[in-house]
């Protein structure tokens, strides 16, 4: 049978580093739904305005958001013009939040999320996936780890692809976000209650991929 898998988990945790993983291992599409998130940020960026929730709600509604996964990268489409390479910017990740706080934002995006997984054969991470997005999932994980560990990944990743970060700085920022994702009104972060916790502190990405297969046999 084919699986519909869940993993959901703070900022930085590795989700879609070990999610992209245990996907391929599976044969199983991989779903970024923080990309969705980042999209609608990015396109509200976009509008040289400030980013008031009135601006999202104008972007939000005639926003068509698509993801192609290949060669293990999630690519973005946004009103047709691709916009991977602008998504993990520290200013969309500052801004995102606040963008996927707003209902009718999450209205749209989840829509989009549960038509992908229809088939089954999906790994697809995010923040509310296991308690409201896909509700049925076959497996259902939530990937933590603790906030220092998660900021040097992050911090390493940044500096690998050139961004000039701090890691205190950065630290600050998942915090935050931890903080409005897990505080916001609607589908807020929080671990599913049939869910099974994984807390990757000190473990290698392949550790952490063969525990999740494991939980996929
Ligand atoms: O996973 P990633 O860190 O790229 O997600 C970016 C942001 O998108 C999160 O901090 C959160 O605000 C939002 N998000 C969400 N629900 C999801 C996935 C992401 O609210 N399912």
């Amino acid at each position: 049978k084919k699986l519909v898998v869940a993993i959901d988990g703070p900022a930085g945790a590795g989700k879609s580093t070990v999610a992209k993983l245990a996907a391929k291992a599976l044969g199983y599409i991989y779903i970024d739904t923080g990309a969705m998130y980042r999209a609608v940020a990015w396109k509200a960026l976009q509008q040289k305005a400030p980013v008031t929730d009135a601006l999202i709600l104008s972007v939000v509604k005639d926003i068509d958001v698509r993801l192609s996964y290949h060669d293990g990268v999630t690519h973005v489409f946004v009103n047709g013009e691709e916009a991977t390479d602008y998504i993990r910017t520290p200013e969309v990740s500052r801004i995102v939040s606040q963008v996927a706080a707003l209902g009718p934002v999450r209205e749209k995006m989840v829509e989009l999320q549960r038509a992908m997984a229809e088939e089954g054969g999906v790994l697809m991470d995010g923040r509310d996936i296991g308690t409201h997005v896909l509700p049925q999932a076959d497996v259902k994980i939530f990937l933590t780890a603790s906030i220092e560990e998660r900021a040097q990944r992050r911090y390493r990743e940044m500096r690998e692809k050139g961004y000039d970060v701090e890691l205190a700085k950065l630290q600050e920022d998942i915090a935050a976000r931890d903080k409005a994702d897990s505080e916001r009104a609607i589908s807020p972060l929080v671990q599913a209650a049939d869910a099974v916790l994984l807390d990757t502190t000190g473990l290698s990405i392949e550790q952490v991929v063969e525990k999740i297969l494991g939980m996929c046999r």
